[in-house]
């Protein structure tokens, strides 16, 4: 049986994550949008791709959710995107609407799959998924956790002179500036970063971390970044599809679990075939405590905001 992976929204993030899915050998992908064309002609060019990239898996293009049926695995990606000046807060009431109407009929033609929700602001977006689905909760997983964390990794690896892929590090928390990129459990392979980089070194690196999202906002002036949203994305379905029990800082529902209850707030969980796993505990110091009891408050706020 090979896998299908539906991707909702065939914009930036939506045709990149399509494209890593492709490259990286995930299964047929389905890319589908409101905007007649635009799916069907990237995707198109995608599936030519395939005789250079030497991949086998196909790729379509749709405006129609029938044809998404029976998919393992659903990406949400439709919505709007910041522009300079705005916060992801900003895009709630609009987006709210839009991942409303996508979950809708996503689980009516694939009521067995994995939703991973990419949609700004993702914490409020990917509960929105939840409600809306009915689905339990091991099956609606958001993304930002991977992106937060690779962006933290690449400033450590940076600031260190040494390869990215060697540093461990992970951000808990909201996908918004309260975030919080733990720096006690950040190493080099296995080397304390707090043994490595001074703490105002670490600090600077934290403040960047969260707000990493913006820098690139101000950059593209456009739109928000894609590339490695795309890829985080990927990665959590990869290792739904694969059954790889990877563990990776999702955007959870959590039932107890660090103390909180009735919201998503990113975790580091384990997915595997099915989606979420379990949430991996750990004790949290004081300081991250407050950290997290922060994050967990901005969160409630933008969930009451969706009216749901
Ligand atoms: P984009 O504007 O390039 O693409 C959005 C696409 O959604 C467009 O093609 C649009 O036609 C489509 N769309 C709108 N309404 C739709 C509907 N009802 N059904 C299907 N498709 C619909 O934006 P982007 O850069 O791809 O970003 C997409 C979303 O992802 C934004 O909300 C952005 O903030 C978010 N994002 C989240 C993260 C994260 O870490 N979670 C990271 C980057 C971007």
């Amino acid at each position: 049986m090979r896998n299908k992976i539906t991707i909702v929204g065939a914009g930036n993030v939506g045709a990149t994550a399509a494209h890593w899915a492709l490259s990286r050998g995930l299964g047929d992908v389905v890319l589908l949008d409101v905007v007649e064309g635009v799916p069907q002609g990237k995707a198109l060019d995608l599936l030519q791709a395939g005789p250079v990239e030497g991949f086998s898996y196909r790729i379509f293009g749709t405006n129609a959710y029938e044809d998404t049926a029976g998919s393992d695995v659903v990406i949400i990606t439709a919505g709007l995107a910041r522009k300079p000046g705005m916060s992801r807060e900003d895009l709630l009431a609009k987006n709210v609407a839009i991942v409303k109407a996508c979950a809708e009929q996503v689980c009516r033609y694939s009521p067995d799959s994995v939703l991973i929700v990419v949609t700004n602001p993702i914490d409020a977006m990917v509960y929105t998924a939840f409600k809306v689905s009915g689905f339990p909760r091991n099956r609606v997983v958001g993304m930002a956790g991977v992106l937060d964390s690779a962006r933290y990794r690449t400033f450590i690896a940076e600031a260190l002179g040494v390869a990215a892929k060697d540093v461990s590090a992970m951000v808990m928390g909201i996908h918004g500036d309260n975030m919080l990129p733990l720096i006690r459990l950040a190493n080099v392979s296995g080397v304390p970063v707090t043994d490595l980089l001074s703490a105002e070194a670490l600090a600077a690196i934290v403040k960047r971390t969260q707000h990493g999202g913006i820098e690139i906002v101000n950059h593209l002036k456009t739109g928000s970044a894609f590339y490695t949203p795309g890829l985080a994305a990927v990665e959590m379905a990869e290792a739904i599809l694969f059954d790889q029990k990877r563990v990776l800082p999702c955007a959870a529902y959590v039932e107890g679990e660090f103390g909180f209850s009735g919201c998503f707030l990113g975790v580091p969980v384990v997915l595997g075939q099915g989606g979420i796993e379990r949430i991996i505990e750990f004790p949290l110091n004081p300081e991250e405590k407050v950290a997290m009891a922060e994050s967990e408050r901005a969160v409630r706020q933008q969930m009451a905001a969706t009216g749901l």
